[in-house]
């Protein structure tokens, strides 16, 4: 009877998963789908303690309680006080402690399915792939928050990863079939796993790493999944299953946006020749532009395009954006967004952060859609947004982002570029974008220079 009940509630969860994450596909549907689909888990967990098989002791449910509150507590505070630029390093964080999760599962049932070979070949993947998931998030957090900055390769690094993943595979299977007792093998296999985890992540530089940002996710999720699997769980299989396919499908997204074959990410031979050289000899004269000159010259344009880069995120400017888009509007300015699908630190950046300032949907357009309508566009003005426009991806096979697609601005009859300075972006690359004949600098902080920017626009009425 009990177990006819938690199938049910599972199965529950598992629905609420499934509209969740397709609820999460459109702006105005998200924020409930994340609710539904936490709500799934809550009952999921709920059920999960409440009608648990066999004995288990006060002081279990005492551990079970106190981790749940304690993981709440500084989930909540987490997530409550980070900011909207941190949020990838986040991600990454809580991507790295779902795979921790999976790995703990596979080290703590080792000893008790001894003698099943199945069972052990499951718990090895999932521990495997989790380590690998921890141990490689928590590289990439380290890098999308600048403490690595750059790629570290050491000698043969490509040969030396597929070695050692070779080397991973080959143990796991002698650890499976020989039926051994020993958990040194064990901690042998997963201490190796999470070398390759390091490894893998650590070379990457340049533009690359939301490939590896959305491979980890998908690791995340098969290693749940297999922990699923371990335990005949439905919802956890369920869950593990579905994060796993969309961060391989969002793998897939990422590389196609990158122009990169996924085996080479696997591999290791990824992310392209010198960062030094690359852009070295980019140079020339660069042109400005004042806030009241680019009001003129807008107000009397009739397409403006608008490129959101990381910048925009720094300085939080997706409000005053709207408020240009909206004033341009009013004029009779055509008005919409080109976003690349990398743009930002994490996927789906700039979609996520123009929603919060109610920018409508379908003025965001994509990269494939965008690129021929640059050559009809009065004005584009790239906000802080830097490797995403580079010319660079398509002229210097020396540079690292080179064969990505980029936005191609410089079609456009005038750009504008706002940043800070003339300093690189993420892929710590020059770009000759800002010294083309047709650009001029709108150099300050987004959200300081666009203000002033709307309000020379209000000025004219
Ligand atoms: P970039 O990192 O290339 O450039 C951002 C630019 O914003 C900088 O050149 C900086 O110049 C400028 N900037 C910073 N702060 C401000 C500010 N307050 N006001 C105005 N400008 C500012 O960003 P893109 O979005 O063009 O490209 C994203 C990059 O990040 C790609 O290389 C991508 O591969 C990588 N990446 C993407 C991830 C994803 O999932 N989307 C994940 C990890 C990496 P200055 O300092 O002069 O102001």
């Amino acid at each position: 009877m009990t177990e006819n009940i938690v199938h049910i509630i599972y199965l529950i969860a598992s629905v609420t998963f499934v509209i969740g994450l397709k609820m999460l596909s459109g702006p105005k549907t998200a924020r409930n789908g994340n609710l539904l689909a936490a709500f799934g888990m809550t009952l999921a967990i709920i059920a999960t303690i409440v009608f648990h098989k066999g004995e288990v002791s006060g002081l279990v449910y005492g551990l079970i309680f106190g981790a749940i509150g304690l993981g709440t507590i500084v989930g909540w505070l987490t997530a409550k006080r980070v900011q909207m630029t941190k949020m990838p390093e986040l991600v990454s964080l809580f991507n790295g402690m779902g795979g921790a999760c999976a790995a703990l599962i596979g080290l703590l049932e080792f000893e008790h399915n001894i003698g099943n070979a199945t069972s052990i070949a499951v718990i090895l993947t999932g521990m495997v792939i989790g380590s690998v998931s921890f141990s490689g998030s928590m590289i990439a957090w380290a890098k999308l928050n600048g403490k690595l900055r750059k790629a570290i390769r050491l000698p043969y690094y490509n040969i030396l990863n597929t070695i050692i993943l070779v080397g991973l595979v080959v143990y796991a299977i002698y650890i499976t079939s020989s039926g051994t007792h020993s958990e040194t093998h064990l901690y042998a296999l997963f201490a190796a796993a999470l070398v390759y985890g390091v490894l893998f992540v650590i070379p990457i530089g340049g533009a690359d790493m939301p490939v590896v940002i959305s491979l980890l996710n998908s690791f995340t999720g098969l290693a749940a999944a297999f922990g699923g699997f371990l335990y005949g769980n439905q919802v956890m299989l369920t869950g593990g299953i579905l994060v796993g396919s969309a961060g391989t499908l969002l793998t897939f997204v990422m590389c196609n946006a990158m122009n990169r074959p996924l085996h080479n990410v696997i591999f290791g031979a990824f992310g392209g020749g010198g960062e030094a050289q690359a852009g070295a000899g980019v140079d020339g004269n660069i042109t400005e532009v004042s806030p009241s000159d680019l009001a003129v010259q807008m107000n009397y344009s009739s397409k403006v395009i608008i490129v959101p880069g990381y910048g925009l995120a720094v300085a939080q400017a997706q409000h005053v954006v709207n408020e240009l888009e909206q004033l341009l509007e009013s004029r009779g300015v055509e008005v919409s967004y080109a976003i690349h699908p990398v743009a930002g630190r994490m996927p789906g950046h700039m979609n996520v952060l123009l929603a919060e300032s109610n920018v409508e949907y379908e003025k965001l357009k994509e990269m494939e859609d965008v690129n021929p309508e640059f050559t009809q566009t009065d004005v584009v003005l790239v906000v802080g947004a830097n490797d995403v426009v580079n010319p660079a991806a398509k002229t210097d096979p020396s540079s690292p982002i080179y064969g990505m697609p980029i936005l191609e601005v410089e079609n456009a009859k005038s750009i504008v570029v706002n940043k800070r300075s003339m300093n690189a972006g993420y892929a710590g690359i020059q770009n000759a974008l800002f010294f083309n004949d047709k650009t001029n600098m709108l150099f300050g902080d987004a959200k300081k220079v666009l203000t002033e920017l709307v309000s020379e626009l209000k000025n004219m009425d």
